[in-house]
């Protein structure tokens, strides 16, 4: 249960947890009062010694509000962060056993071959990671640019591929 709960999370828009919302929500009520307090309060004394004494508390609510209003920003910003791992972690798994597959030595002997796919504007070596689990069909170097593909700046940086 709590791993299909967690999966689920995974793919709401909102990354932050319904905790770190009432915390967000308290922080910034405490802020507003202390604020709406210290105004009221100032806005009813004579004495500029009182005064400041009050206007003091106002400020310390605008830090309570930033402090809350910090708190639920880094907490959405480690979590976006967790996720952007978690979701890499199969791609980069598969890129490199795609990678390990490509580079062995292949029927045709087509180890070095040039690739691309439908809508690349670049061609790369078959063990390219920009190409890596992507369908893509071989081609000679001067068909590719024939199609008006450019040599990939990755894995055809120095006019390889010949
Ligand atoms: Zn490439």
């Amino acid at each position: 249960v709590r791993d299909s709960l967690s999966e689920e999370h995974r793919h709401t828009a909102v990354p932050w947890r319904v905790g770190e919302l009432v915390s967000l929500y308290c922080f910034n009520l405490a802020g507003l009062v202390l604020i709406l307090l210290a105004w009221f309060q100032v806005s009813g004394q004579v004495d500029l010694g009182s005064q400041m004494r009050w206007l003091n508390a106002g400020v310390a609510g605008v830090i309570v509000a930033g402090a809350g209003n910090v708190l639920w920003l880094m907490a959405g910003r480690r979590r976006v962060g967790e996720l952007c791992r978690s979701a890499a972690r199969p791609v980069l798994a598969r890129a490199a056993r795609n990678r390990t597959v490509a580079n062995a030595p292949t029927p045709d002997g087509a180890v070095g071959q040039l690739v691309s796919g439908q809508g690349m504007t670049r061609f790369h070596r078959r063990s390219c990671l920009f190409v890596a689990g992507k369908p893509v069909t071989p081609a000679s170097e001067r068909g590719h640019i024939a199609a008006g593909r450019r040599p990939c700046d990755a894995c055809l940086a120095s006019g390889a591929g010949q």
